[in-house]
């Protein structure tokens, strides 16, 4: 019989980044899957990153990860997005070529010592004494391991409908995982159904894209991994089309036969990613939606259409697809189709991501009730970390919300459940000012060291960085001046006699650097991306102790009492969803309202400031 310290069940997002921190950490690894030449395939929409999920590709990558750096070899187009935002909400997201991300994964985990890549199902558990001992293959042979992290994704009973047809799958083109759904059911654990859905695959060779609006890429593309400065593929446009009425008619007259609102599902949708089915119906009043053509890979013809997702007949997909401008020829390479899953309630796991009636089972991605790869991967970190951790006997590494959006997402996962597919988003951060993506690494590195999982290369590449940030805060800080000085300079600040230095000035949000460097031309030689990073950490620096009290106010505050007729409608920056289920369900307390479906620390944030205004006002009166 085999024996490793840790075995990793699933070659998944989840699976991939758990295998390679647990060997990172030193422990004996297996990454144990169904097909090895399926390791890092993006089941869905060829795309790494976005608002939320940038961040925690970030993160990952602060920790010595592997998905930032897969990424920004297989990039094919890269865009910040919120650009002309503050930095506090833009993420980085690329289009991804998806064989060559798919390569990417396989030739780092190929690289990393340590590691042994095992080709299997897994059928069964074996435990003793109350804790785990290793797994059962559906061959029969056995592998012992003193912790198993499971990171099975949609395939636990996975079921594929396309319209009223339906099969057994994991995704399209591969078997479910039914046996080993029937142990984990058996061992009462709290289980329950999701679903999701993907769009049909288009043929490129038969979409007209001289009609098409292109979106390129930024000219400065932003990359992920703090490794990297440039992508390494050649970068393309993708086209943007709109449904149209013709298009919703067809959907309209077919609804019945979709198997989401045929009755075929039970499982519960992701509600921020709805099929065009969802689109239609939902928001009955629009009459077109974007559609983004996007290329699956340099070298490859097919198409995805983001924003198309549907599990209605492949012929009412057909006939949708060919109203759309550009796509009347378009042919269908693979239809589009709803999968339906098992998914554990994550509440039955502990912050480490170990299910808390089975010691040394640890359990991430899809299978925890997320979706997304990058939520995937953030959690096969914290699993695969905490594997190692637990055979090596060194304790635990845990992320609390403060620290970043991995520690948002187990908190949330653990401890509030999901109702839903999970996915990331800004709003879920209380402490979003200072959880940028772009400071990832100053957040996360430390810790990463700390735990043990980062490599000599990150460890050096961090620490000069940090110097040089340091050395260039220092210049900035012996530049001194005041108001009156700065005016006579050009710079725009309050005429309130305070003397500033550098560093300070460039917190007004018409200072940025090179007004300093024209003015102290020294400071021209600190090196452009820490010149950038010194802007970002000084816009926020103001605003961290304000956000710190802001939130410790909602702490304190949660038995605030909500008037009945308190009106949420007028709540600018709340979601029109919150707001129409907040005046349904109106809550007694502000520690009520907190357990609304989709709340986020953001949203009670402004109920709270409105309800406080409304205080002033009954006093005042
Ligand atoms: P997966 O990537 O699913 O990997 C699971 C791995 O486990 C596979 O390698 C599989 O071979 C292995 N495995 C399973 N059972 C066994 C077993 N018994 N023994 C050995 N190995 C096993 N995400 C979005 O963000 N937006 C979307 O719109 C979206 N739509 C989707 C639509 C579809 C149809 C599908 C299938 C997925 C979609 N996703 C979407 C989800 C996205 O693909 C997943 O969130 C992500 O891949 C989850 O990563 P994971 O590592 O948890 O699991």
């Amino acid at each position: 019989m085999k024996h490793f310290d840790v075995i990793v069940v699933g070659g998944g997002h989840a699976g991939a980044e758990a295998a390679h921190a647990s060997a990172r950490m030193g422990a004996r690894t297996a990454l144990v899957t169904l097909r090895r030449d399926s390791i890092g395939v993006m089941s869905c929409n060829p795309a790494i990153g976005g608002l939320g999920k940038g961040h925690l590709v970030r993160e990952v990558d602060a920790m010595d990860g592997i998905m930032g750096l897969a990424a920004d070899r297989a990039g094919i187009q890269f865009r910040l997005l919120n650009r002309r935002k503050g930095p506090a909400v833009q993420g980085p997201r690329a289009q991804a070529d998806r064989k060559l991300y798919r390569e990417a994964v396989q030739a780092l985990l190929a690289a990393r010592p340590g590691l042994t890549i095992i080709e299997g199902e897994v059928a069964d558990l074996t435990e003793a004494g109350g804790a785990v001992t290793g797994l059962v293959l559906a061959d029969g042979s056995t592998i012992a391991a003193r912790a198993v992290v499971l990171t099975t994704g949609t395939f636990l009973r996975g079921t594929i409908h396309i319209g009223d047809v339906r099969r057994p799958g994991g995704r399209m083109g591969d078997k479910p995982s039914v046996r080993l759904a029937e142990r984990l059911e058996s061992m009462g654990l709290p289980m329950g159904r999701l679903k999701t859905g993907t769009p049909p695959r288009l043929d490129g060779r038969t979409i007209d894209w001289a009609r098409l609006e292109m979106q390129p890429g930024d000219d400065d593309p932003v990359v992920f991994s703090f490794l990297n400065r440039t992508p390494e593929a050649r970068q393309i446009a993708c086209g943007i089309t709109h449904t149209n009425e013709a298009t919703h008619q067809i959907i309209r007259d077919n609804l019945a036969r979709s198997a989401m609102y045929g009755g075929h599902i039970e499982g519960v949708g992701p509600r921020y990613c709805p099929s065009v089915e969802d689109k239609v119906v939902r928001f009955s009043d629009k009459t077109s939606h974007q559609v983004f053509l996007e290329p699956e890979g340099l070298d490859d013809h097919t198409v995805y259409p983001n924003g198309i997702s549907t599990s209605l007949p492949q012929d009412v997909q057909e006939a949708y697809v060919r109203t759309i401008a550009g796509l009347e020829r378009a042919t269908i390479l693979q239809p589009g189709y709803a999968i339906e899953y098992d998914y554990i309630d994550p509440r039955a796991l502990g912050e480490t991501l170990e299910l808390k009636v089975l010691p040394g089972l640890y359990l991430a991605g899809q299978i925890n009730g997320t979706t997304g790869y990058e939520e995937a991967a953030a959690q096969g970190l914290v699993a695969g970390l905490n594997a190692a951790l637990s055979v090596q006997g060194g304790g635990r590494s845990i992320f609390g919300r403060a620290d970043g959006y991995i520690g948002v997402m187990v908190d949330d996962l653990v401890t509030r459940g999901v109702s839903e597919p999970y996915r990331m988003f800004t709003s879920r951060a209380e402490f979003r000012l200072s959880l940028r993506a772009d400071n990832a690494d100053q957040r996360m590195t430390p810790l990463g060291i700390a735990a043990g999982c980062v490599g000599e290369q990150r460890r050096r590449a961090f620490g000069e960085k940090m110097d040089a940030i340091a050395s260039g805060r220092r210049m900035l800080e012996a530049l001194v001046l005041t108001p009156k000085q700065a005016s006579e300079q050009g710079l725009r600040v309050s005429q309130d006699g305070v003397r500033r230095n550098g560093f300070t000035l460039l917190s007004f949000p018409d200072i940025c650097f090179a007004d300093l460097v024209r003015i102290q031309p020294e400071l021209g030689a600190i090196p452009g991306p820490i010149q950038r990073q010194i802007e970002c950490d000084a816009l926020y620096a103001q605003y961290l102790d304000r956000q710190a009290a802001d939130i410790d106010q909602v702490r304190r505050d949660e038995e605030h009492e909500i008037p009945g007729d308190f009106d949420y409608l007028s709540i600018s920056g709340l979601s029109t969803e919150l707001k129409t289920k907040l005046t349904q369900r109106r809550p007694k307390t502000l520690a009520q309202a907190g357990r609304v479906d989709g709340m986020t620390p953001a949203a009670l944030t402004l109920i709270l400031a409105r309800l406080r205004k409304g205080d002033r006002r009954r006093s005042a009166g």
